[in-house]
């Protein structure tokens, strides 16, 4: 536990936003890695098989490659710092008390990439983020380093925070390019993708919080050191928000590949009241719930896959025995319908049809046909909108129906 956890959660340079503190006590070194070798930092980082941390797992040299490879102009990396998905409160926790190791992350991102702006997209409804986010910026401005940088990339580096809209949709990547832009956070569909047209159409990358925490580490003491972090194939160490009904709910860093149950009954110390369990909402509440007979699984992106479902964020929303799968369904959907964004049609429509069908059902007030109903939505709403947020709603659904089918039966008026 101690050497995984000198990544993240309990570094030995993790000093709050001191500048001069975190860069004495060996904070600085990736960068300064980066700055002796441009050239080599984005092999370094696929070989440690650096995941995007915010959703979908995809590796991070993929999205930085095509950005190195743009010709030199405007370029602009952003710090996705957005997070407002129920169940997750990881990234807030680095922003808080690690956030020169984020920005020492962008940075290194700009290196690679010869990028000009580097931007750190907070939500503005954790205030305490946003507070030692900026203050951490505003010890960047006029540093040494950041002049380095600037000469590497071609031109003085843009270093700033913006506020985000602190809409759950205003997260997606889209919409936080649209968003930086002054605009309202309306997810566009892709392609093209941001790499080849982002902000005001400059190559753009958007890179998850989490995701950036971890470059310094990998920089600084090499690929291998961060491979071996993890458990089998699976490489690195994972931020991991464990809610629900366990004993020792909290943020846990653990290897990457860690087992689902050992997250729960190890580290979150079992269920509450001695309750058995039943399920949990994996990587957040839009992806396919995992019982019983998955808690041998790894929780790393491939084997979470493997069980169709998605490691997502890392959050891990416990549900025991007695807590009904219909009401905190019902609950996610009213937050996913709330969340939409209006602009196509099934999407705004179908999640408030979703949201009342539940409610009834939840409620005693249904009958077999609102459950038909539901599943019939579930069969012609995927792929209807410009995003991910239709699909996450009905994914929840339609998994909660097949694997709890007899808690909705029980449920149906006579
Ligand atoms: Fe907006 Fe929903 Fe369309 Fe996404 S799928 S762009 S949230 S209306």
């Amino acid at each position: 536990m101690d050497k995984l956890n000198q990544v993240l959660l309990k570094n030995d340079i993790r000093v709050g936003a001191d500048l001069d503190a975190w860069l004495a006590r060996g904070g600085g070194e990736g960068l300064a890695r980066a700055l002796q070798d441009p050239a080599a930092i984005i092999a370094e980082i696929a070989q440690a098989d650096l995941r995007g941390m915010g959703g979908a797992g995809f590796a991070t040299h993929r999205k930085w490659t095509p950005v190195a490879t743009a010709p030199d102009g405007d370029k602009y990396i952003i710090c996705n710092g957005n997070e407002d998905e129920p169940g997750t409160f990881k990234d807030r926790f680095l922003l808080e008390n690690t956030p020169h190791q984020v920005i020492e992350g962008a940075l290194i991102a700009a290196v690679a990439t010869r990028t000009n702006h580097v931007i750190l997209y907070v939500n503005p409804h954790q205030p305490l983020s946003l507070a030692a986010t900026r203050q951490a910026v505003q010890q960047w401005q006029g540093h040494p380093l950041l002049a380095a940088i600037g000469r590497m990339v071609g031109g003085p580096v843009a270093l700033r925070v913006v506020p985000s809209s602190g809409l759950y949709i205003g997260g997606e990547e889209t919409a936080v390019i649209a968003s930086v832009e002054g605009g309202f956070p309306f997810p566009r569909r892709k392609p093209p993708f941001p790499a080849e047209q982002g902000v005001h159409g400059a190559p753009t990358i958007v890179n998850n919080t989490e995701t950036l925490a971890h470059v310094p580490g990998i920089l600084r003491h090499g690929a291998q050191w961060y491979r071996d972090l993890g458990i089998g194939n699976a490489a690195g160490t994972k931020l991991y928000s464990l809610s629900g009904d366990v004993l020792h709910p909290g943020l846990y860093e653990l290897p990457m590949g860690t087992s689902l149950s050992t997250l729960i009954f190890q580290y979150g110390g079992g269920m509450l009241q001695g309750k058995e369990f039943k399920a949990v909402f994996t990587g957040g509440p839009s992806n396919t719930l995992l019982a019983k007979h998955d808690l041998d699984v790894a929780l790393d992106f491939d084997s979470v896959r493997q069980r169709r479902s998605r490691l997502g964020t890392g959050a891990m929303i416990v549900v025991s025995e007695g807590t009904s799968i219909v009401r905190k369904v019902a609950e996610y959907v009213s937050f996913f319908a709330q969340g939409s964004c209006g602009q196509c049609p099934p999407c705004k429509g179908g999640t408030f049809q979703l949201m009342r069908l539940l409610n009834r059902l939840d409620t005693g007030r249904g009958v077999r046909a609102d459950l038909e109903a539901l599943e019939n939505l579930c069969r012609i709403l995927p792929g209807s909108g410009r995003c991910g947020l239709i699909d996450g709603a009905v994914t929840v659904v339609e998994s909660s129906v097949n694997q709890f089918r007899e808690e909705y039966e029980a449920l149906l008026m006579a």
